[in-house]
């Protein structure tokens, strides 16, 4: 099971393989995942937005909105 955030509405869904789903604010109307891999017991959260994602190992970058470099930037909780 993976960690999918929506880059473009945020949502955060634990899911096996890629979710779908209508994205209100996709200009697809489909939800714009990102795969910030593979749940896990240890909590992290985005500096810039805020995001907390449950996984064993750093997330992978994503997309982040409120970051200037548009990647995460994660710390460990
Ligand atoms: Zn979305
Ligand atoms: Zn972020």
């Amino acid at each position: 099971m993976n960690n999918f955030h929506c880059k473009a509405c945020g949502l955060l869904v634990k899911h096996n393989g890629r979710p779908t789903g209508h994205c209100d604010k996709s200009g697809s109307g489909n939800h714009d995942w990102k795969d910030l891999g593979e749940v896990g017991d240890t909590t992290y959260k985005c500096k810039a937005c805020g995001l907390m994602v449950d996984s064993d190992t750093r997330p992978n970058n994503g997309y982040c909105e409120d970051s200037g470099s548009k990647n995460h930037q994660w710390e460990k909780l």
